[in-house]
């Protein structure tokens, strides 16, 4: 069985669809969040991951924000610009589904949110210390996020009873040990200075956790991007993977 495993989409179609046909064919998609904000795309990657096998989706905080759920006030004005213009652009049909998202969900023997286990739609994991807390918020083997942008593995050390960061190197397949958080990276708006569309597959018979990369055409985005006068911040950010 193959799942694909794909959060912070941010409205980059483009980006999705080489994930997909990267991917090849997979059993099950999950995705963790954050299907908008940011890109020039947000109705037609709703609609794109809609269509995806056995999808299970979970609510990101730029979703929550976008449907007015969640103050932007803590956004940067180039973020809150782009909540604004994602509100005034997404179907209702599709703000609808939104709204329908969970927070948090449990599969496989995988808990799954978008920030973290203790917070799940909120809190950032970005280092050791905030991830060996989050161990004690869920209670399966593994865990699945996104939200950093930045793909990553923290395995717990059963004997120092304190996380490890892995950064998986591009194209390896990890065999993985419980207990663990993996997160996929981004597809739509890496941040680890790699350009190229970030996101796993997840083979739980086998526990393997394939990390992988796939260039897109990011000019494209851009120039979409340019058409609907978004931030230039996040214009440029696409082509340096940051
Ligand atoms: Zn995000």
């Amino acid at each position: 069985m193959r799942i694909l495993i794909i959060s912070d989409i941010h409205a980059n179609l483009t980006a999705l669809e080489a994930v997909i046909a990267d991917a090849g064919e997979v059993d099950a998609a999950w995705c963790l969040g954050d299907l908008v904000g940011y890109g020039p795309d947000p109705n037609e990657c709703i609609q794109r991951v809609r269509q995806l096998p056995n999808l299970l989706c979970l609510i990101g905080n730029h979703d929550a924000a976008v449907l007015g759920q969640i103050e932007i006030d803590s956004f940067n004005p180039e973020a809150r610009q782009a909540v604004v213009w994602t509100q005034q652009n997404l179907a209702s049909a599709n703000a609808d589904y939104l709204r329908n998202l969970p927070e948090r969900a449990l599969l496989n023997s995988v808990t799954l949110v978008h920030g973290s286990p203790r917070q799940p739609v909120w809190e950032y994991l970005l280092d050791t210390r905030t991830a060996t807390q989050n161990f004690a918020h869920f209670e399966t083997p593994f865990c699945f996020v996104g939200h950093s942008h930045l793909p990553v593995i923290y395995q717990l050390n059963a004997g120092r009873r304190s996380a490890d960061l892995i950064i998986p190197e591009t194209g390896h397949q990890i065999t993985m040990a419980p207990r663990a958080i993996f997160n996929p990276g981004s597809v739509g708006q890496p941040r680890d200075r790699d350009p190229r569309a970030s996101y796993a597959i997840f083979e739980p018979e086998e526990h393997i956790w394939d990390y992988r990369r796939v260039p897109y055409d990011v000019t494209s985005v851009q120039d979409r991007m340019q058409a609907h006068d978004l931030p230039a911040r996040h214009i440029h950010r696409l082509s340096g993977g940051w």
